[in-house]
């Protein structure tokens, strides 16, 4: 087995602005394994607020021992192994599984998928995503959506309202709301969860800070849309912790360190009764195919990394009627 990596500046189309930060471009690491004349291919998207970088990344990956992956692979025991080598660093953990999920994919000679049991006729839509922008600019967006049939939008600021209100006079499409731990009185966003409601929003992420359980499971108890955690959320043990204080979770490849760790969460969330929504950062096609191979088995998607950069490396892949469409390639399906 051979590992090896490349950094790359991954550039957003817009500055992308979200409650607490501000940024335009995203450090990705391309990960490449290979085995028996099959190449399998993994990416890393590090965006600055969850701490990894290319330097903990390059660290990480020199500590990694590739022979280490044998095949048939034991993703439990390769996971293990990862979070042996050092604790957190999911995104670069994530990349290497993504890899390693591409080349098993490609050496059984199957889809991903497949392999994981999603059905593709059960893909959720995937939401497009503005950030909190000038009313000009967010009508601007709102005009680039690519066929995408719910729009993302990022609160959590004073002006949430007027936001929403800009939103619905250019698009009657229902709404994901984000508001990125950002809402602090419990009143106020018990009664911003209600227009919402009047306004067709479907969901609203991460209401609260992460840290407040008793603000978010009181909004929970009383909303009439879905609460789900997204910061809050990050790898396996968090999902049985957003019992009760959360009507769903939002999965991200990069929080839980890839593939098999985010199906692992999707099985628990499921037997706890737990909603699903799974997610993405700034990512390429790579990991956008890694966590469609996923989605059928959640009840939402937001993975429009690929309509929200301007550089991707990789083709864009199918897109019909607001979804991802599996094909049936082995591997995630990446084209070159
Ligand atoms: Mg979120």
């Amino acid at each position: 087995m051979i590992l090896t990596y490349q950094p790359f500046e991954l550039l957003l189309k817009h500055t992308f602005t979200i409650a607490k930060f501000s940024r335009t471009s995203t450090p990705v690491m391309l990960i490449k394994v290979e085995h028996e004349g099959q190449t399998g291919f993994g990416e890393a998207s590090m965006v600055p607020y969850m701490g990894e970088s290319f330097q903990t990344a390059t660290d990480f990956l020199a500590k990694v021992d590739a022979r280490q992956f044998q095949y048939p692979f034991d993703f439990e025991a390769i996971i293990s192994y990862l979070d042996s080598i050092a604790p957190g660093n999911p995104a670069i953990k994530a990349g290497i599984d993504i890899a390693l999920h591409d080349l098993d994919g490609k050496l059984q000679q199957k889809p991903c998928w497949q392999i994981l049991g999603s059905d593709p006729a059960k893909m959720p839509e995937t939401s497009f995503t503005i950030g909190i922008d000038t009313a000009e600019v967010i009508i601007q967006k709102v005009k680039e959506n690519p066929d995408c049939k719910i729009i993302k939008v990022k609160l959590g600021r004073d002006s949430d309202r007027e936001l929403i209100k800009t939103i619905r006079s250019v698009t009657n499409l229902p709404l994901f709301v984000d508001a990125n731990q950002g809402w602090t009185d419990l009143q106020q966003s018990l009664d911003i969860c209600h227009w919402l409601h009047e306004q067709g929003v479907l969901l609203i992420e991460q209401p609260m800070l992460k840290t407040d359980i008793d603000s978010n499971a009181w909004l929970t108890e009383r909303s009439p849309i879905p609460i789900i955690g997204d910061e809050a959320v990050q790898r396996l043990p968090d999902v049985a912790r957003a019992k009760g204080v959360y009507h769903g979770i939002n999965i991200k490849l990069m929080k839980s360190a890839g593939m098999y760790g985010a199906h692992q969460m999707i099985l628990k969330a499921k037997e706890l009764g737990l909603k699903l929504m799974i997610g993405c950062m700034s990512e390429t096609s790579c990991a956008t195919l890694a966590a469609a191979a996923l989605a059928p088995q959640c009840d939402w998607a937001d993975l429009d990394g690929p309509f929200l950069t301007s550089n991707n490396p990789y083709k864009m892949p199918e897109f019909r009627d607001g979804k991802w469409v599996l094909g049936n390639e082995a591997g995630l399906g990446i084209r070159h």
